[in-house]
């Protein structure tokens, strides 16, 4: 009845994730409030890890892109599924270090890395660090040097697929603030310079198309983009790389009308495309790197809110005010993001009512969703707002020093906090 696998509604009408009731965890914990599906988690790493032994014999890592949500918990349960982790700051780093990550699966993203997120990242011997540009090449070879390190790198090549509607299109697109151009010969010249740097080993090249992408092709392009300029290289330098990053973007379902492909299709073309083109080629066939984000966490997370004043504006619109808004779910502000939004305490009733659901910030365009639809609702109901778990808790502010909402993870029908509540107190502890 709803979008997410993870969702069902119980014997008394209510909304429940990973089997618990979502009107008793907002009882237990309070609104608003991020609960994830533990399991769905679990089971999506999983797919992600599994798809790499079936289709690439075991030679590839799945790495999840915890700039999707991350925090401790979810840095465990990538240890424990046996991925990688993908950071692109110094924060995330610290993050997954600090739960003892194994450092050699962790992958180093970013346009402009600073000096200290670079030095921490050869410091603790972070095993892929993807660069960016030369500048960035530069300093990380120096830091490297003074370290007495070798730093494993790959390059981030601009692939020219621009995949970010399902009308996707391959142009040069070299308008982007991330990575190398194929067509200036920027990423062939980047390359040259690296292999003349005895502290860098280079050891492949990443691509990340786009996210929310739901066609196999664009996957596809890219890959064989990606070999060409492999084989290209192998021609003009005679190096041949052991690795090959093809990046993150697997659609999730938000609403109903969208059907994303089972992500073991995407890794049965994609690798079928890599090895044709690798015999065609006559390249090794490397080690694939693959980063999921939202498809691994996006639907196994739902967010809790309570009802609020209910303004009914005649011949205009109805507004449902919630206890949350865009300081815990900034994509709707962002980029007017589709979610769908179900009264949790009436789970089971028709969604009759054509409503917008607004949050309690100072603006206007402090919104979840317009015009969407939902149960008849009153004050003190449960909202729930589905398919959360991606990019809302790691896009979270203190706008109006609003506390960041607490972090519940569902197993097996049980709960837990795995990230508290904010305080007023910690909210004020940096100040003077
Ligand atoms: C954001 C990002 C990802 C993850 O993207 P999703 O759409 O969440 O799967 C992977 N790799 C890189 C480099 C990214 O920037």
């Amino acid at each position: 009845m709803y979008v997410s696998d993870c969702i069902s509604i119980n014997g008394s009408g209510n909304l429940t994730i990973g089997g618990a009731d979502t009107v008793e965890i907002a009882k237990e914990y309070g609104t608003p409030v991020y609960v994830f599906d533990e399991n769905e988690i679990r089971k999506n790493l999983a797919a992600f890890r599994d798809s790499m032994n079936e289709y690439y014999g075991g030679n590839g890592l799945a790495v999840y892109a915890s700039k999707a949500f991350c925090c401790k918990e979810m840095c465990r349960i990538c240890m424990q599924e046996g991925t990688g982790i993908d950071v692109v700051s110094g924060g995330e780093l610290y993050t997954a270090l600090s739960v003892g990550f194994p450092a050699d699966k962790i992958v180093f993203h970013g346009n402009n890395k600073t000096f200290d997120e670079l030095s921490a990242a050869v410091e603790n011997g972070v095993g892929r660090i993807v660069v960016d540009n030369i500048t960035e090449l530069e300093t990380l070879s120096r830091i490297a040097a003074e370290k007495g390190r070798t730093a494993g790198i790959m390059f981030r090549i601009k692939p020219g697929i621009d995949a970010h509607t399902h009308d996707f299109i391959k142009t040069g697109q070299i308008d982007s603030k991330f990575g190398f151009a194929l067509e200036t010969g920027e990423a062939m010249e980047a390359v040259r310079k690296a292999l003349t740097m005895p502290d860098v080993k280079l050891r492949g090249l990443h691509c990340h198309i786009g996210s929310q992408i739901f066609d196999i092709d664009p996957f596809e392009l890219a890959a064989e983009v990606m070999l060409n300029l492999y084989k290209q290289i192998k021609d003009e330098t005679g190096y041949e790389f052991d690795e090959l990053n093809l990046g993150g973007g697997f659609g999730i379902k938000y609403l109903e009308s969208e059907q994303p492909k089972p992500y073991a299709e995407y890794m049965k073309n994609v690798s079928a495309v890599v090895r044709a083109r690798c015999e065609e080629l006559g390249l090794k066939m490397p080690f694939v790197l693959i980063e999921p984000g939202r498809s691994v966490v996006g639907a196994a997370g739902i967010t809790l809110y309570t009802v609020g004043a209910v303004k009914d504006i005649p011949d205009i619109r109805t507004y449902v005010s919630i206890d949350g808004g865009m300081a815990d779910n900034p994509r709707y502000a962002l980029y007017n993001a589709d979610y769908e939004v179900v009264c949790a305490n009436k789970a089971a009733e028709e969604r009759s009512e054509t409503v917008t659901v607004a949050g309690k910030c100072c603006e206007s365009g402090d919104l979840i969703q317009e015009n969407t639809k939902l149960q008849k609702v009153e004050p003190g109901d449960i909202l729930a707002v589905l398919s959360t778990g991606a990019y809302n808790y790691s896009m979270a502010s203190n706008y109006n020093r609003i506390p960041r909402p607490p972090v519940v993870m569902v197993k097996d029908g049980v709960s837990r906090v795995v990230v508290k509540r904010e305080t007023y107190e910690k909210i004020t502890e940096n100040d003077i």
